[in-house]
């Protein structure tokens, strides 16, 4: 049983947040059981942190665990910067001891951020997945990890063949899947230039079958787009993913940049989920996502880090990201702190469990000293979307247990 005395940030919905000054939450075995203002005289016992704040773990739905180390390494252009940077990086998870230590490095940064869930790709190893998910459960950490397909257009070093890449991802999936109330298996073929039809034929039936994750990147760079087409003989890009079968609501498709408005609607039609990654798309040059066109069309975006293209696990900056990423369009401050908590909760189904401090929710937290200056109840909201990112996190929490203290 915690008690503490604080300020709670609670996210109610797109346009609304709650800010609770002097407030008392409390868990018990992982859920909140008690939150409610400081009643002086009954309120006894309580840690008193009112020099912080308290907010909802922070979620993360799009991420490359295996590139963490490779942060920042500049090249404009996602086809070069993959052959420079990441492939050659990637593979070094083969070894057993570098997945480990990277994985280490990983979880430990992610809950130093807040952030209590997150959605992942390994590299393309089944031992490094393994590992990836014994990091995460040493750790207490809450994620859907997966291995990373690639049968085709890659080297030596990182190709899978077809069969030993459906083979693996089904072994990793009924291994993980449901193994543990905070791990989960997402199936992840990486992009269509990597993986061929086949592949994604069987893992989408088999997903589809099971409704099972999937996650992808669709449309992020125009020359990736143009070889997508030329490869597959199709008209547009998403037409490769429909074709195959891999729209479905339970997949999560990064970056969605150069969608045409026929393509926004096949996403609408499918119902399937996206993943916004502002601070990757300015780094590798990828271009301006189309937030307005793509909510408009009631498509569920939810933001992710996407490191190493996205220069950072946290999340906050992410947030700030997302409203100066858009030219003309403005995102509250409401809005955006929405995304990285009780919207990326909803987009993965889990707005029961996480994503707001509320009774009955499993208890994911993390309190943020706050800033020396005075600022205003009316903006503190927007203090923490827009500089957030420099209040110290005290102490992260993921159902009940504290995965991180300052
Ligand atoms: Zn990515």
């Amino acid at each position: 049983m915690r008690k503490i005395r604080t300020n709670i940030i609670n996210p109610i919905d797109q346009d609304h947040t709650f800010i609770g000054l002097d407030y008392v939450i409390a868990w018990d075995d992982g859920i909140f059981n008690y939150i409610h203002p400081y009643q002086a005289g009954k309120d006894l016992d309580c840690e008193e942190r009112l020099d912080e704040i308290c907010i909802p773990g922070l979620i993360d739905i799009h991420t490359h665990l295996s590139q963490y180390w490779i942060r920042g390494r500049y090249e404009p252009s996602l086809l070069f910067w993959l052959e420079k940077n990441v492939f050659p990086e990637e593979a070094l998870s083969q070894n057993p001891d570098f997945a480990e230590k990277i994985a280490e490095d990983f979880f430990q940064a992610l809950f130093a951020a807040g952030t209590t869930t997150s959605v992942i790709y390994t590299a393309p190893y089944p031992q490094a997945c393994e590992i990836a998910f014994s990091v995460a459960k040493k750790y207490g950490a809450r994620a859907w990890i997966g291995m990373t397909l690639m049968d085709q257009n890659v080297n030596s070093e990182l190709v899978q063949s077809t069969d030993y890449a459906y083979q693996k991802s089904l072994e990793l999936y009924y291994k993980y899947h449901n193994a543990s109330t905070l791990l989960d298996y997402i199936f992840s073929p990486r992009f269509a230039l990597s993986c061929s039809v086949i592949l994604m034929e069987k893992i989408a039936r088999f997903a589809q079958d099971n409704s099972a994750w999937i996650q992808t990147h669709l449309s992020e760079n125009q020359i990736e787009i143009a070889n997508v087409l030329q490869l597959f003989g199709v008209d547009t890009y998403t037409q490769v993913y429909e074709n195959v079968g891999l729209l479905t609501p339970k997949t999560i498709l990064a970056h969605c940049i150069h969608l045409s408005s026929a393509e926004m609607d096949t996403l609408a039609k499918y119902d399937s989920c996206i993943a916004h990654c502002p601070d990757s798309n300015f780094f590798l040059k990828s271009g301006e996502f189309n937030y307005e066109a793509l909510y408009s069309r009631n498509l569920n975006i939810g933001v992710g880090s996407d490191v190493a293209a996205g220069t950072t696990l946290n999340m906050l900056y992410h947030s700030k990201m997302v409203n100066y990423r858009q030219s003309v369009f403005s995102l509250s401050p409401e809005r955006l702190f929405y995304h990285i908590t009780l919207g990326n909760a909803i987009l993965l189904g889990c707005q029961d469990k996480i994503g707001s401090l509320d009774l009955g929710k499993e208890a994911d937290l993390c309190f943020l000293k706050l800033p020396p200056e005075p600022i205003p109840v009316d903006s503190l909201v927007s203090a923490l979307c827009f500089y957030g990112y420099e209040f110290p996190v005290m102490e992260t929490v993921i159902a009940g247990r504290t995965v991180y203290s300052r």
